[in-house]
């Protein structure tokens, strides 16, 4: 420990990694602070991964009502209520947000609530709301961790009316139709949100499908099914300006067309939140995507300051920001040398329906497999829907490297998929082969069964050449 300065560790940005860092070093014995502008939790707990599920949860409500009435079930006159739901997120988020304060009190850390800039290596300044400075602080270590923001076209004309998902999380009434442009799964969650809910939603994408970086199988399948819940899905395309009007907002898309709607959402991408942060001045770089450039174990340019989570722009996931903490707090201050590792990473899309993947997409495989790769596919309709009339259809894909019968992938569109997901990644982790994956018993009946259960391969031993 150092007397020379007010704090052995200093944290920018109290969210998923920047607590769970500040946590750990404070119980370890250190003295720690950490800086936060808006609320305690970050983007996942205030306006990302919680409130978004709520929101899905929401939106289900109506699939499911749809289900029960082939069970048998009536309901007259089910309605939703925009504002109470709102109101019992935003009471669920604020008890979260202080459960984050209380733990980080607990563990000794000072909260700082203000804006954190870098003054030099070792010292910080803190701004209040008016951006004047109130106070100074120095520390040994300095640990970034000030996320993302949204991403707008700034040039796009007419730019200002749309909103993006912050302002999502707080729409004073439900609009009757919406737009959203933007491919990747924070827009297809928030089309299927919305359209669950009742509005009429179109989805644009400048691409040529949803989810890029997806498995291409999981791309169309997807896209096929959010159609046939309603969502109106627009490729290839883009806006060429908005214009407001009397009585909404005129989307004026490339292809000529105009489509007028009363909300018009940008989920056009993130990017890491380094604006004004006085980085120049503490010797630490940007990469040549604009975040903060970072070696295996966090650390940045600068000696003694490290950046972990979506700032540096790795794998931007909560579950991920926290690992990346841990692997901080044990280099750093444990003397055990650790990094993160990306592979095999599962992750879900709380589209409806949903996505759970892990590993490789088959184009990937086929790539680094040398030998090729064995694919096993199925498409089915799900057992609950028996009744309804759907015809929504689960994905399941399992992605096989044909020399060493790993497998290297598995993709499911499906309910449930997330779930799923999570106990498939530790068998994709751990290596384990085909035939292992073949000698795991059936649960019966269920869709996960499933997965143990796929025997014809769809295309053979086909590698990238
Ligand atoms: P953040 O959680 O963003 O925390 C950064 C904090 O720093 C913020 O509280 C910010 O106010 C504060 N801050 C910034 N600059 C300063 C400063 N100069 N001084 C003081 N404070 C500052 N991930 C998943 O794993 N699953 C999901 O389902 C999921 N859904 C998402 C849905 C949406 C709509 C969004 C936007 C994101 C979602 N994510 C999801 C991503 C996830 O939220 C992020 O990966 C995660 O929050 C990153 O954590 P972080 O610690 O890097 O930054």
């Amino acid at each position: 420990m150092s007397d020379t300065y007010d704090y052995d560790l200093f944290v920018i940005g109290a969210g998923s990694g920047g607590v769970r860092a500040a946590r750990l070093t404070a119980l370890g014995g250190k003295r720690v602070a950490i800086a936060e502008e808006f609320r305690v939790g970050g983007t996942c707990v205030i306006r990302g991964c919680v409130p978004k599920k709520f929101m899905v949860m929401a939106s289900e409500v109506s699939h499911a009502l749809e289900i029960a009435e082939g069970y048998g079930w009536s309901f007259d006159n089910a309605q939703f209520d925009w504002p109470k739901f709102l109101e019992a997120k935003d009471v669920e988020i604020a008890r979260l947000s202080g459960i984050y304060a209380a733990n980080l009190g607990k563990a000794g850390v000072e909260l700082v609530h203000g804006r954190a800039i870098l003054k030099d290596a070792h010292t910080v300044a803190i701004l209040d709301k008016s951006g004047a400075e109130s106070r100074q602080i120095t520390a040994e270590k300095i640990l970034i961790a000030t996320g993302g923001r949204p991403w707008k076209p700034e040039s796009l004309p007419g730019i200002e009316h749309a909103i993006t998902s912050e302002e999502a999380f707080h729409l004073p009434e439900l609009p009757k139709r919406i737009l959203i442009a933007g491919g990747g799964y924070i827009a297809v969650e928030f089309a299927g949100i919305f359209a669950g809910l009742g509005v009429e939603t179109t989805l644009i994408y400048r691409g040529p499908n949803i989810l890029r970086g997806f498995d291409d199988d999981v791309r169309a399948h997807l896209a096929g099914e959010i159609e046939k819940r309603g969502i109106k899905v627009i490729l290839g395309c883009q806006h060429r300006s908005l214009e407001k009007t009397a009585t909404g907002i005129v989307n004026h898309l490339e292809n000529g067309m105009k489509l007028e709607t009363d909300v018009v959402m940008f989920a056009t991408g993130r990017i890491p939140y380094v604006a004004d942060l006085g980085l120049s001045k503490a010797g630490v770089e940007l990469n040549d995507e604009g975040a903060i450039k970072v070696d295996p174990y966090s650390k940045t340019t600068a000696d003694n300051i490290w950046a972990i989570g979506d700032v540096t722009d790795r794998m931007n996931l909560t579950p991920v920001a926290i690992r990346e903490a841990v692997a901080f707090h044990e280099t750093v201050y444990r003397n055990n040398p650790q990094h993160f590792d990306y592979e095999a990473v599962a992750t879900a899309v709380f589209s409806q329906p949903p996505v759970g993947v892990v590993g490789l997409t088959e184009a990937e495989a086929r790539h680094s497999c040398s030998k090729g790769v064995d694919v096993y596919v199925t498409r089915f309709r799900p057992m609950k829907y028996a009744f309804t009339g759907s015809d929504e259809r689960v994905l399941m894909k399992l992605v096989v490297d044909a020399d060493t019968q790993r497998v290297v992938g598995v993709h499911i569109v499906g309910p449930d998929s997330p779930e799923m997901i999570q106990l498939a990644a530790i068998a994709v982790k751990a290596g384990l082969t085909k035939a292992q994956w073949d000698a795991t018993c059936a649960v019966h009946p269920t869709m996960a069964e499933e997965l143990v259960t796929l025997k014809e391969k769809q295309s053979q031993n086909t590698s990238a050449g």
